[in-house]
C-alpha cells in the first residue's frame, strides 16, 4: 500500500524536512506545494535541497506527489490571469521534474462569471497551450463549491477528451461525496460509473479525507478520518481496495490542536 499525507516544504531543511516529516508519519508516500499553496512565489529549486531530499526518497522507496497551488485558475475569464496560470504551470512541471517527481494534482479551475461550459473550454484550450510533458498532471475531483469545474465526472471527461496529451485524475474522497457521489451508500456504483465515463485506470492518486459536510454539499471542508459524514468504514474501503492498491492515497486532513493527525490516521487505515 501506498500511503502518505500531505507535508511542509520550509527552511532551513526545505525538501529534506518535507521526507522526514513523512518518514515520521511511516508514511511511504508525500505530497507537497513547491511554495505556499496559496501564492506563486517559488523559491530557486536550486535552494530546496534536492539532491539530498532526493537520494532519501530513492532509499526508502518513496512516492512523491506535487500539488499545484490552488489559486492558478485556468478557467479565468481574464485572459491576463488565465496566461499568467498557464505560464506558472510550464515552470511547475519543470520544478516537478527537478525534484524528481512525475506527478502534478491540479485544481482544473474555476468558471466564475463564464458558464461552466466555457470554463471547461478555456481548461482545455490552456492545457493544450502548457503542453506535455514527462509529468503526469492529475486532474482533481472537485466539490462544486462556487464556480468551480469537475464535479462531475463528465466534465473530467470533456477535458481529457479534448486535451491533446494524456491527463489523469486524483480523486478526492471528501470532493467527491461533497459533489454528490454516495460513498458510503453505493460505494460500488460510485466507481462503477467513474470506471465507464473515465476508466479506473485515469486514476493516479487519492486524497483520502473525510468530510465535515453531508453528501452533495459542494462544501470542500475536509474532516479527520471517521470524525465526519463519509466515516472511517468507507474510507478503509477505498484505501484497501485491490483495484488501487498501487496508487498512491495522500491524506489532507486538519491539523487536532495544531498537530499534525496523519502518523495515528495511517496507522488506523493501514490496520482496517
Ligand atoms: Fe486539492
Ligand atoms: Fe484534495
Ligand atoms: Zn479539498
Amino acid at each position: 500500500m501506498i500511503i502518505g499525507s500531505h507535508v511542509g516544504l520550509k527552511a532551513p531543511d526545505f525538501l529534506v524536512g518535507s521526507v522526514n516529516e513523512a518518514l515520521s508519519y511511516n508514511a511511504n508516500a508525500l505530497m507537497l506545494y513547491t511554495g505556499a499553496p496559496q501564492n506563486t512565489l517559488r523559491k530557486p529549486i536550486s535552494q530546496l535541497k534536492v539532491s539530498e531530499a532526493r537520494e532519501l526518497i530513492k532509499k526508502h522507496e518513496l512516492t512523491l506527489v506535487v500539488h499545484a497551488p490552488y489559486i492558478l485558475n485556468l478557467a479565468s475569464p481574464d485572459e491576463e490571469k488565465r496566461l499568467f496560470s498557464i505560464n506558472f504551470l510550464k515552470q511547475e512541471i519543470k520544478r516537478v521534474e527537478e525534484i524528481g517527481s512525475n506527478i502534478l494534482v491540479l485544481h482544473p479551475g474555476n468558471f466564475m462569471t463564464n458558464t461552466l461550459e466555457e470554463g471547461l473550454n478555456l481548461i482545455v484550450d490552456s492545457l493544450n497551450k502548457v503542453g506535455s510533458s514527462n509529468v503526469r498532471i492529475a486532474l482533481e475531483t472537485m466539490s462544486g463549491k462556487g464556480s468551480e469545474c469537475c464535479f462531475k465526472f463528465e466534465q473530467l471527461k470533456y477535458i481529457i477528451d479534448n486535451v491533446n496529451y494524456p491527463l489523469y485524475v486524483c480523486f478526492d474522497t471528501c470532493h467527491t461525496f461533497d459533489a454528490g457521489y454516495d460513498l458510503v451508500n453505493d460505494y460500488d456504483n460510485v466507481f462503477k460509473s467513474f470506471d465507464e465515463i473515465i476508466g479506473l485506470d485515469k486514476i493516479i492518486c487519492f486524497h483520502i479525507n473525510d468530510s465535515k459536510n453531508v453528501l452533495a454539499s459542494h462544501k470542500d471542508r475536509h474532516e479527520n478520518i471517521g470524525k465526519g459524514n463519509i466515516g472511517f468504514n468507507t474510507l478503509k474501503k477505498v484505501v484497501h481496495d485491490p483495484r488501487f492498491i498501487n496508487i498512491p492515497k495522500i491524506l489532507e486532513t486538519p491539523y487536532i490542536d495544531g498537530v499534525a493527525p496523519y502518523k495515528e490516521e495511517i496507522e488506523l487505515l493501514i490496520k482496517g
